[in-house]
């Protein structure tokens, strides 16, 4: 672990975006590097993912670093090649919480009072009786909740977040749930421009690639991961994977297949699935 000598540019801190997750949990780093809070999962994956069939779709890893007396991990920043960039995180498989935290919750169910809250503000009939009486869930609960609401069970992804251009951002996905809904919003994303969607499509396929031969895919649960799809006006358009922070290895021996429907026990994710169905649905875009 190095000690990191802080220097954030003025440029650099007014262009960074940050789609989902705490506000205190990024840096800006050194030219064209960012921090993110230290997690031991997501540093293993990192460093599982050097020599992958993944890694160059993932940030350029640059280590751990000490700044502030905290850890943090150290990654290239994604947005920096880019112009005023459209930025959109796609949070990809059929579920968002890992095996052990449903077994945790129901060993010792911890009740929250915020999600209770939350899940009043967009449904009043949502919580039980008894979740009414206790005005509280557990935080499983609450994700299964809102992974039935949104487009992660029926196609396998959702959408988190997006940036555009002209700076407005919008996390307000909760209720996209359908195919027609998704396309909607990945056609206003891309503001109707066919190359960009076309590149989006050849990334994507060349990602599918690069799963189907990556050794550490085979052999992790990944869940919570996000696709973050980036382009702007001169064209340029990428898309890299992120977030390893619940991104689990399996078992020595046992592999997923990442596409299998998901039964307590089995860990599949639906990651491939819903992939698939990302790439159709961003087909969909230019045929209505
Ligand atoms: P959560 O678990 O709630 O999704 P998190 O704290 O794990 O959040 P990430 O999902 O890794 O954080 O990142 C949050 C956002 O920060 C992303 O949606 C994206 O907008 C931005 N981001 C993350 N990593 C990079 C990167 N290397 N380059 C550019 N932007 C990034
Ligand atoms: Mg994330
Ligand atoms: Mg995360």
């Amino acid at each position: 672990i190095i000690t990191w000598p802080f220097v954030a540019s003025q440029r650099r801190s007014l262009s960074w975006v940050q789609l989902a997750g705490h506000k205190g949990n990024f840096k800006a780093g050194s030219e064209g590097t960012i921090l993110k809070k230290f997690s031991e999962n997501e540093k293993l994956c990192f460093e599982r993912l050097q020599g992958d069939a993944l890694q160059d779709f993932v940030p350029g890893y640059r280590g751990v670093v000490q700044t502030d007396g905290e850890p943090f991990l150290h990654m290239t920043d994604l947005l920096i090649k880019f112009n005023r960039p459209s930025i959109m995180d796609c949070k990809m498989g059929v579920r968002t919480y890992l095996e052990e935290e449903l077994v945790r919750a129901r060993e010792r169910p911890k009740l929250r009072r915020d999600l209770y809250d939350k899940m009043l503000e967009v449904d009043h009939d949502a919580p039980s009786p008894e979740e009414h009486l206790q005005k509280a869930v557990t935080k499983p609960r609450y994700m299964q909740w809102r992974e039935t609401l949104s487009s992660t069970h029926t196609l396998g992804f959702r959408i988190e977040g997006i940036k555009k251009a002209d700076g407005t951002c919008h996390t307000d996905f909760k209720k996209t749930r359908t195919e027609e809904d998704v396309t909607e919003v990945f056609r206003d994303f891309v503001g109707g421009n066919t190359n960009i969607l076309n590149t989006y499509q050849s990334k994507l396929g060349t990602i599918q690639q690069a799963l189907k031969s990556s050794t550490f895919f085979k052999r992790h649960e990944v869940v919570g991961s996000s696709l973050l799809f980036i382009h702007d006006h001169t064209e340029r358009a990428e898309v890299w994977l992120i977030d390893f922070g619940k991104t689990t290895a399996l078992p020595e021996g046992t592999t997923l297949d990442h596409w299998s429907p998901w039964q307590e026990g089995n860990r599949e994710d639906g990651y491939m699935w819903g992939l698939n169905n990302l790439i159709r649905t961003l087909g969909f875009v230019t045929k209505q």
